[in-house]
């Protein structure tokens, strides 16, 4: 029976970010661990609604209110088996995951603060993680083989659960590490890599064989994995960004596409913390410059940069150009409402004046004119960052 009065006798309250200075002159996750009396706490408020709509708001169908009460108690390990019941992955959602489900918590749409559901899951899959992820027994093998084309999150949970239903499973992957957008589209601010390797430990352990550097279409045909394999199931993500090539300037040097840059920074930093472990986690060495494929480098560094864009990806870019040392950021966008994703990590804003207009302006600025022209954009500077808030 969980507590009937925690939301009325706690606030809801998370962990304190690493500070500004601190976490920009690094690349390990701007949220540390809550902590576990901070944890129960914040799991003490839920009320185990009779309709939990959380659980209706989560796309997993995740049974929060049963393991929020679990954590209440300190029952932990009844909380990591009852997270993953439907969970392949609670490390990378309970970091990444917008948290629908905190939207649709009953505490807050009746006009309280939501439970800290998201803070919670992490938690308990850090627990889990600390434990060590325990290899499910190998159950009898079907006699099938299923080939995965795609080792995004997507193609990873079909392989574990395809291997635990005792099939032969291998994940092709195109790229040369396993992790599809968590290795390299992500940055490691947000989800530090280890995470994606313990947990492909426990894949591979399971039974689940990787084949990098597999461009399935190219190297090997589908009619090559059709013969090969009983069933192909394809993961390969939607990795095609939107490119405006009617923007004046866009063949300019220097305009590039978010995910040119976001690639080649997680590259340079996985590049350095292979150089020696937590070099590039830790800030003790700063990783060699941002390549693109073809050599040219592509690293913010006493740059001015203009971001064109208010939303996740958008903040992604901002927080590698300060990582990397960017002279300033100015973060261009079109909506009205100046909470977007990238102010709301730091940069200082004025709503912008309507799409057209901004739209235009986003434009001029692309194409070379001064960003304090911008009349839609934010502006910020590493030194000035903890002023307007904290950039991630
Ligand atoms: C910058 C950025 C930040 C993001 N941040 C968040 C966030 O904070 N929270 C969130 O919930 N979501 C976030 N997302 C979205 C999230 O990353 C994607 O929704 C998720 O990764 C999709 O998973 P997937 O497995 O379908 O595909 P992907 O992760 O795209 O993986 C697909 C894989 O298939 C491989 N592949 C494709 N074609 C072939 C082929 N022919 N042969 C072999 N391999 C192939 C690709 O190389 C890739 O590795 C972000 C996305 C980006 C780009
Ligand atoms: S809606 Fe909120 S309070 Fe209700 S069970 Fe879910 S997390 Fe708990």
């Amino acid at each position: 029976m969980p507590d009937p009065n925690g939301f009325l006798r706690y606030d809801r309250r998370l962990p304190a970010r690493r500070p500004v200075p601190v976490r920009i002159s690094d690349w390990r996750e701007v949220y540390p661990p809550a902590g576990e009396d901070l944890v129960r706490e914040q799991a003490t408020r839920c009320m185990d609604c009779g309709i939990p709509f959380c659980h209706d708001g989560c796309p997993l169908g995740n049974r929060i209110p049963d393991w929020n009460d679990l954590v209440r108690t300190g029952n932990w390990d009844a909380a990591v088996e009852s997270l993953h019941a439907t969970n392949n992955f609670p490390e990378f959602t309970g970091r990444l995951c917008p948290a629908p489900c905190e939207a649709a918590c009953v505490l807050g749409i009746a006009g309280g603060q939501p439970v800290t559901i998201k803070q919670v899951e992490v938690e308990i899959a850090d627990a889990a993680a600390a434990r060590g992820f325990t290899p499910s027994p190998v159950p009898a093998p079907s006699g099938r083989s299923v080939a995965v084309v795609g080792s995004g999150p997507a193609g990873l949970a079909a392989a574990q659960q395809l291997a635990r239903a005792g099939h032969a499973v291998t994940v092709y992957e195109r790229d040369d590490a396993i992790g599809g957008l968590l290795r390299y589209g992500i940055p490691d601010f947000k989800l530090e890599k280890r995470h994606i390797d313990a947990r492909l430990a426990q894949l591979a352990a399971e039974g689940v064989r990787f084949r990098t550097g597999v461009n399935v279409g190219v190297d090997v045909t589908a009619e090559q994995l059709r013969a090969e394999h009983d069933a192909v199931l394809l993961a390969c993500g939607a990795l095609q960004g939107r490119d405006t090539p009617e923007t004046p300037g866009r063949p300019l040097r220097g305009v590039h596409q978010a995910m040119a840059h976001l690639v080649a920074a997680n590259r340079a930093v996985a590049t350095a913390a292979s150089d020696g472990p937590g070099v590039a986690a830790t800030g003790a060495g700063r990783p060699a410059r941002a390549v693109l494929p073809d050599g040219t480098p592509i690293d913010a560094a006493g740059k001015h940069v203009v971001i064109i864009g208010g939303g996740d990806t958008a903040a992604d870019c901002l927080g590698v150009a300060h990582r990397q040392g960017a002279a300033a950021c100015t973060s261009s966008t079109c909506t009205r409402d100046r909470r977007t994703s990238a102010t709301r990590r730091g940069t200082r804003g004025r709503p912008g004046r309507g799409s057209c207009a901004a739209t235009r302006r986003t434009r001029r600025a692309a194409s070379g004119s001064s960003p304090s022209r911008c009349r839609s954009s934010w502006t910020t500077a590493p030194a000035r960052c903890g002023r307007y808030g904290s950039p991630r």
